[in-house]
Formats: structure tokens, sequence, C-alpha cells
């Protein structure tokens, strides 16, 4: 995926709006698995006290210099800049990457993960906010890990957090109500739309600790369990196997 136009950039014109004018209209999620959702804009501006656990341990177990990939508005960038850390912050979202820029973020760029743009080498990626979800489809895994092994320097770490979907389609005794050759359950297609703004169709990976960590495996990286959420989400460490 390449960087957005600005006129296909419903999240980040709901995120610029909410900076300059304090409101902002609806940011509807859409997607063909499951009923129409919102993301309440207020919430991609959250601060340290409104942020949960896993974004909280993630905070606080960062180390050297660091991405934050798909930034969005800044939120945890601000908060590690204000702890004296050195963050660069990327998003392929360019009203995004404007706001972050305007509320003080040292080194926004509009950049895609995959693109040249994000620099590097970093000792700590920073994947939070459903982190799993631009590996897009289990498919992609390949290519993310031979990225990550690109942008991470030695003895360094991803920090990234997903949910395991499987509570979707769970029945009472625990049944999966879903079957395998359909694929793999956590592959979830989106588009938002914010207003007239419609933006393009992504696919948006949520992952199992087990599938990640097998997948991780195979690409010569190992997973640590830092967090167990309350609702069947998860933050993990990655880092490479003969790092030690
Ligand atoms: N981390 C922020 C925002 C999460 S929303 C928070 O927790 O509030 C996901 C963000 O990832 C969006 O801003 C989207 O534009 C960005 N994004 C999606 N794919 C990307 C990619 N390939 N490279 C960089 N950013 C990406």
């Amino acid at each position: 995926m390449a960087t957005l136009k600005a006129d296909k950039d419903p999240m980040g014109q709901a995120i610029s709006d909410y900076f300059h004018t304090g409101k902002a209209k609806k940011l509807r999620v859409l997607s063909s698995m499951f009923d129409e959702d919102e993301i309440p804009v207020s919430t991609l501006f959250r601060s340290l006290e409104e942020m949960n656990d896993i974004e909280r341990k993630a905070l606080d177990a960062v180390q050297g210099r660091i991405l934050d990939v798909g930034a969005g508005s800044g939120c945890h960038t601000l908060e590690l800049q204000k702890r004296g850390h050195s963050v660069t912050a990327i998003d392929i979202s360019p009203l995004s990457v404007e706001t972050m820029q305007a509320r003080g973020v040292a080194d926004a760029r509009l950049a895609d993960f995959y693109a040249p743009e994000c620099g590097g080498p970093y000792h700590t990626l920073l994947m939070l906010m459903n982190g799993s979800g631009i590996i897009g489809t289990l498919q992609g895994m390949e290519r993310f890990f031979r990225r990550v092994d690109e942008l991470l320097s030695p003895g360094g770490q991803v920090l990234m957090d997903s949910s395991d979907l499987r509570y979707v389609y769970e029945d009472e005794d625990g049944q999966m109500d879903w079957d395998s050759e359909w694929g793999y359950y956590g592959e979830v297609d989106y588009r938002m739309q914010y207003g007239r703004i419609k933006g393009e169709p992504f696919d948006w990976l949520y992952v199992d600790m087990e599938t990640l960590s097998q997948h991780a495996g195979q690409y010569g990286f190992r997973t640590e369990m830092l967090h167990l959420g309350t609702h069947y989400d998860y933050l993990v460490r990655i880092t490479r196997k003969n790092d030690d």
C-alpha cells in the first residue's frame, strides 16, 4: 500500500477536524464481515490516563530509537517524546501526518511501513491499536517479517497488540462457527467513511498468539506475551531468535 490521497483519507480528515475544531463527524467502519461500526474520533486523541493496560505496558517497554508505525494522531509518540525518547512516527494518512506535526511530533513522516522513507534501523517498532492489522492477511506474514528484519537493529524488538477474533464466532459451548475452508477467521476487510469521504477497502489482520508465533518462528523470530488484555486482546514482544 502506498500513501493515501487527501480526498481518500477518511480517518485523517476526522483526525484533522477534531484537532482543529474539537469535534468531528461520525467515523464509520464498514466491513463485509461485521455490522457497521464507528470509531469515536476522540479516542484517537487519548491521553495516557485514557489508554488501556496493553498500551501502557507497551509504552513502558520501549527502548532506544523508536518507530511508531501507523501513528494516527500521534498519541503514543507524544507521550514517549514527553518521556525523552527519540521517536519517528509514520503514517500513510497525509492529514494525520500534518496533524501530528501541528501537535508537536518532532519527526512525523508520510510513509508506508514497507517504503524506504521509514528510515531506520530502529530498536523498537511500536504497533498499537491492533498493530497486527498492517500485516493485512496471513499471506502477508512473510513480507512483514522480512521488513521487520530490515528495520530492526541488532537486539531490537517489535511491540504489537492484537486480538483473537474467535469470540466473534464462538457459541456458548466454545464451538467455533467457522469453517477453516473459509480461510483464517482473523482476516478482515474494512472500509472507512467520514461524511462523504470514502476510503478504499483494505485488509486488516487480527491474529491469535499461537498463529502469530508459528509464523514468526518460520522467519527467524520469537514471540513473548507481555500482557493479556481483558477481552481476547494481548501485547506481544517479537525479537530475533539469534539475538541473545
Ligand atoms: N496507532 C494509532 C492509530 C491506529 S489506526 C492509535 O493507536 O491511535 C491505524 C493507523 O495506521 C492509521 O492511521 C492508518 O492510516 C495507518 N496505517 C495503515 N496502514 C499503514 C502502513 N502500511 N504504513 C503506515 N501506516 C499505516
